[in-house]
């Protein structure tokens, strides 16, 4: 949906949604040759230049990026030059237990204290933290009873959960208690999003509905509250991060619903959505022109990736459990280059709420007690959020220093 982001398909069907995921591993076992054939590119440039000791040599052009064509997938299993991280060293460090592997294809470890569980599954490019899957650039890879993690999932997606506050006091950004939140109901005015003709619903009415509880709850608790529309008026993507920015506020929610499949599919869930960091695809990229287009251009957003992956598990895993939504309707913490969410100058994620025309999710949509739940998850995730970089905020001498990791 153009009105999502431009850079990948929205709300794709499951079948699809199936079929991007081996698209999505193939693809990802493509990026380290491409960047071994990139870098090599670069050294054989600047060998030559040095060698022909020629000062009037036009300046070095950067190497041109090997299409995307050239590449082959390495084979499965095979070493990658990807920087991993040792999962179960660096878990066995923090304390956490390996829990008896059911089969070779799956590990997974619990810490009590931290209230903590970790699942991994061969070649999958998530990672399961107390059920909510956290979408991860590569693949999970296992050899022997060694699991790794490419440093930069590590470090983006799954560090910033595991340790929050030493994560936020590292991060280089002045911490302060978030106490203003921008909420922006998606959609608006001639835009309606999804729909349901039968059951009569339509994304716009929905979201503002949604929008309106979520900010009773939070001004109840405290917060200061802006929205982007307060009725039912179009809004111009750009504006509505650019709203939030002239407010002042702490953090931007952008809520909206799901139209995958069609009318009357069984489809369900709750998925949150981050801007992935730069050179990162998005979830299920299909790699399109514009998604190559975008790669590494340099957003705001990206200033707050860690800050970014606190709040979306926070608002989550809070929402998948409002929601009843477990198992594979938690659909986990995205990454997309969306719109409303590369300009944002705050941590900023957009929460899907469930699939409109569903059969099974669109009659409970319709309910006002779901909408007020579906409210409540939001505002208890901001709240964790809320608590959490507040005791990052509290003095206690030095930031802590990170977990050492593998
Ligand atoms: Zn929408």
């Amino acid at each position: 949906m153009n009105f999502h982001d431009n850079a990948m398909p929205r709300h794709t069907s499951p079948r699809t949604q199936t079929s991007a995921n081996g698209m999505g591993a193939l693809a990802t076992s493509i990026i380290p040759l491409i960047l071994t054939l990139f870098l090599a590119g670069t050294q054989t440039a600047c060998v030559t230049e040095a060698e022909a000791g020629n000062s009037t040599a036009r300046p070095i052009q950067p190497p041109q990026r090997p299409p995307v064509a050239v590449a082959k997938p390495a084979p499965r299993h095979t070493p990658q030059p990807v920087i991993t991280v040792d999962l179960g060293a660096t878990f066995a460090r923090w304390g956490f237990t390996l829990l008896p592997q059911p089969t070779p294809e799956t590990a997974a470890w619990k810490n009590q204290a931290l209230g903590l569980k970790i699942e991994v599954r061969r070649d999958k490019s998530f990672i399961l933290v107390n059920g909510t899957r956290i979408w991860l650039a590569s693949p999970i890879s296992a050899g022997g009873h060694r699991w790794q993690i490419a440093r930069v999932d590590f470090d983006n997606a799954l560090l910033p959960i595991l340790a929050p506050v030493a994560t936020l006091r590292n991060s280089g950004i002045p911490i302060r208690r978030p106490a203003h939140v921008f909420l922006d109901p998606g959609h608006g005015g001639i835009d309606i999003g999804c729909e349901n003709p039968r059951l009569r619903l339509r994304e716009k009415e929905l979201t503002l509905d949604v929008a309106n509880r979520v900010k009773h709850l939070l001004e109840r608790r405290g917060f200061r509250v802006t929205l982007s529309r307060a009725r039912d008026v179009e809004v111009a993507l750009a504006a509505r991060p650019a709203a939030a920015r002239r407010a002042g506020a702490d953090l931007f929610v952008s809520i909206h619903f799901n139209s995958a499949g069609s009318p009357g599919s069984q489809v369900v869930g709750i998925e949150t959505f981050t801007l992935p960091p730069r050179g990162q695809f998005s979830t299920h990229s299909t790699r399109n022109a514009s998604d190559q287009a975008t790669l590494h251009t340099p957003y705001p957003g990206h200033a707050f990736t860690h800050w970014n992956t606190i709040l979306a598990y926070k608002i989550q895993n809070a929402l998948a459990a409002a929601a009843n939504a477990t198992g594979p309707a938690n659909r986990g913490v995205k990454r997309a280059r969306l719109a409303v969410l590369r300009p944002a100058m705050m941590p900023a994620v957009l929460v899907e709420c469930g699939f409109v025309p569903s059969n099974l999710e669109g009659p409970k949509i319709a309910t006002p007690a779901h909408r007020e739940k579906l409210a409540r998850g939001i505002a208890e995730g901001i709240i964790d959020y809320q608590n959490t970089v507040a005791n990052a905020a509290r003095p206690q001498g030095k930031p802590k220093p990170l977990p050492q990791k593998s």
